[in-house]
């Protein structure tokens, strides 16, 4: 089946771009992870909100993005934040701004990593736990600025919000980071080849963790490797 256009002009692309390097320097320090739409709102201009809009209304399924409507769910209320996590990159230390992970999942990852920690001497960091729905449309534009308006790559790479795991504590999705800072935004199935990945494919389902997108998977969905979902 052909996929539909999603035509992007050039105001539009302009305005993205704006929003999202803003949005990227004002984000710092702040709790971004789990913004709700009203107070994104404030932070854009009536042109940005009706660009916001637009990609918030998409149907992703008309272009090639086959995993299923999870449903706009509200935050949570048992949300553990996880700060000061820090990994080492090209020689120098990086912060991760502060993460969010419900409760059950975020001891279910403790007990993971204490275990990768015996086996291997390796930790997992997470670069990306529960992501509020304006948050997830925050990290769509994000990417959409980053592969240069390629929408057909980006739509089948970042889920909109509403059909991102990210947002669905109920089966909450995380994205593992190595200390060494693998994935990165460069290369990024370089982390289905670290050690932390191997034990993860042995050992992840103990925990309650599985991987959502696979090689060839069915859903649409291009492989990552670092994303899991706790389904307990
Ligand atoms: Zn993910």
């Amino acid at each position: 089946m052909r996929t539909k256009d999603f035509p992007i002009s050039p105001i539009e692309k302009q305005l993205i771009s704006v929003i999202s390097e803003r949005l990227e320097k004002e984000g710092e320090g702040r709790e971004m992870e789990i913004i709700d739409f009203h107070s994104l709102f404030k932070l854009l201009n009536q042109g940005e909100k009706t660009v916001v809009i637009k990609f918030r209304d998409i149907d992703p399924r008309l272009y090639g993005f086959k995993a299923p409507y999870l449903g706009k769910q509200k935050i949570p209320r048992n949300l553990i934040a996880i700060r000061n996590q820090k990994y080492v990159y090209k020689g120098g230390s990086k912060k991760i701004e502060t993460r969010y992970l419900p409760k059950p999942v975020y001891i279910a990852y403790q007990k993971l990593n204490a275990a990768l920690y015996k086996d291997v001497k390796r930790k997992l960091l997470i670069e990306s736990g529960y992501r509020s729905p304006a948050r997830q449309l925050i990290v769509f534009l994000y990417y959409l600025n980053f592969h240069k308006f390629n929408f057909q790559k980006v739509v089948k790479r970042v889920a909109i919000p509403g059909y991102s795991e990210h947002g669905f504590p109920k089966s909450q999705a995380v994205d593992f980071i190595t200390t060494d800072g693998i994935p990165n935004d460069e290369n990024p199935r370089e982390f289905a080849k670290t050690i932390e990945y191997k034990w993860l494919l042995k050992n992840a389902n103990r925990f309650g963790f599985y991987e959502s997108y696979p090689r060839n998977n069915k859903l649409g969905v291009t492989f990552e490797p670092w994303h899991w979902q706790f389904r307990k």
